[in-house]
């Protein structure tokens, strides 16, 4: 019997287990993937981001475990020898609409208490030669990491400190008993005193293994990139982000450096027909048919059905891509476009149709569970996985 036993792999599953080793070194704990590694879903497939919290409702979890969690991601990454750049981001602005946007965001940035600069337009050009604009914010906090990496650091700080993780085991079921949780896997049962789940794309499901109804359904968004030919490597000082329509969940298209030097397009955001499938043809039919008969799911597709259609058009024709890059980097052509590998986002949404904001948790008695964990949950990790010790301890006193 273990103590606790967690379901995740990814930056979430892995900064719990490293953090409640630390919190209970005495106890016995083991961590269940059904990857062959970690990393291999959300936590692999991102921008890299360590994110500032320039978005977040002030006072909600994200603003709060994003604005700590830019911190602790960047000590952790010194601790342990991992390469991160403070590189800094750029907002910028391209028509009057977005210039008021801006405002808005300006003073979020004063609420959320960060570091930034007002740039006007000749300020703009002098720090990004390639970038045109009707002005900018600056946050200096912003940066960048191999977010893999980072896992699989926090997977040998969890194993060295008497950790165990089983990695292709994928949980069927689960059970939680009146003194344990059952934990079904293709290899046989586990039993734990107590549970964490942090299962990204699958979260509504491994949550449904438990009897409960969490009242929302994961839908796949997949974010498509791309990578900018080589010698494009120096077309950007920070990351380059549009100013985002705040009616909308997602980021928009950025240019993001990468640690390894290049810079990638992306992401946009169009409905996964399959929710670990990474190209275009991937389709599931349990999960379209899921996607297609769940009453949320279906407000959120036709409430957006335009913006919708524009994102899968841009999808398929390049050159509608391009588009919205050129709108503040005009020189880049068709040519500049390489491919890259593909993300696909868990986003929540409730039965009324409503994009769950905020990061969420479901909890039992025996159980803690990530219901919602979309964009900065990366950069929120450490935060995150302290908050669910937090809870744990709670349960097990
Ligand atoms: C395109 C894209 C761009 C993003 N950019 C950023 C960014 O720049 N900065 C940022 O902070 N965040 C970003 N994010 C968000 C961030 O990547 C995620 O919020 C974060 O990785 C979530 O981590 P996780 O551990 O919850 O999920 P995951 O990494 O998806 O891990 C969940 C794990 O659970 C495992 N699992 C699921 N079901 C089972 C089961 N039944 N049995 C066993 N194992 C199971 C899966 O195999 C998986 O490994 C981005 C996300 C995407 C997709």
């Amino acid at each position: 019997m273990y103590d606790f036993i967690i379901i995740g792999g990814g930056i979430l599953g892995m900064s719990t287990a490293m953090q409640l080793q630390r919190a209970y070194p005495d106890r016995r704990m083991l961590l269940v993937e059904k990857e062959p590694e970690a990393a291999r879903h959300q936590t692999g497939h991102n921008s890299g981001v360590i994110h500032a919290g320039v978005y977040y409702t002030p006072g909600s979890l994200k603003a709060r475990f994003c604005l700590a969690g830019n911190r602790a991601t960047k000590a952790f990454c010194e601790t342990h020898d991992i390469p991160y750049d403070s590189c800094g981001k750029l907002l910028v602005a391209t028509n009057e609409r977005e210039m008021q946007r801006m405002k808005a965001l300006w003073e979020r940035t004063e609420a959320n208490g960060l570091e930034r600069e007002w740039l006007e337009p000749g300020a703009l050009a002098e720090r990004e030669p390639n970038i045109t604009g009707l002005g900018g914010i600056f946050v200096p906090s912003s940066g960048i990491v191999d977010y893999a990496a980072v896992t699989r650091a926090m997977a040998a700080e969890f194993e060295r400190t008497g950790g165990e993780i089983r990695y292709k085991t994928e949980v069927t079921n689960l059970e939680e008993r009146s003194q344990e949780v059952v934990v079904t896997t293709h290899d046989g049962d586990i039993t734990g005193r107590y549970l964490v789940t942090c299962s990204g794309l699958m979260a509504d499901r491994v949550i449904r293994m438990l009897g409960q109804d969490p009242e929302f359904s994961i839908c796949p968004f997949r974010g498509e990139y791309y990578r900018l030919t080589e010698q494009h490597n120096d077309i950007v000082n920070h990351l380059i982000y549009p100013i985002p329509d705040p009616s909308m969940p997602f980021l928009g298209v950025h240019l993001t450096r990468m640690i390894d030097g290049s810079v990638t397009v992306g992401p946009n955001a169009v409905l996964a027909f399959k929710r670990e499938g990474y190209r275009r043809r991937d389709v599931s039919p349990r999960d379209l048919t899921q996607m297609l008969t769940n009453p949320g799911i279906r407000k959120v597709l036709a409430r957006n059905l335009r913006p919708g259609l524009a994102e899968m058009k841009n999808s398929l024709h390049k050159r509608g891509y391009l588009e919205l890059v050129r709108k503040y980097c005009p020189s880049l052509t068709l040519d500049d476009l390489s491919p890259y590998p593909a993300g696909v986002r868990a986003q929540a949404v409730s039965r009324d149709g409503t994009l769950v904001d905020d990061f969420l948790f479901v909890n039992t008695r025996r159980t803690i569970n990530v219901g919602n964990a979309p964009s900065p949950a990366a950069t929120s990790a450490i935060p995150i996985g302290a908050h669910i010790v937090e809870q744990v301890k709670a349960q097990a006193s």
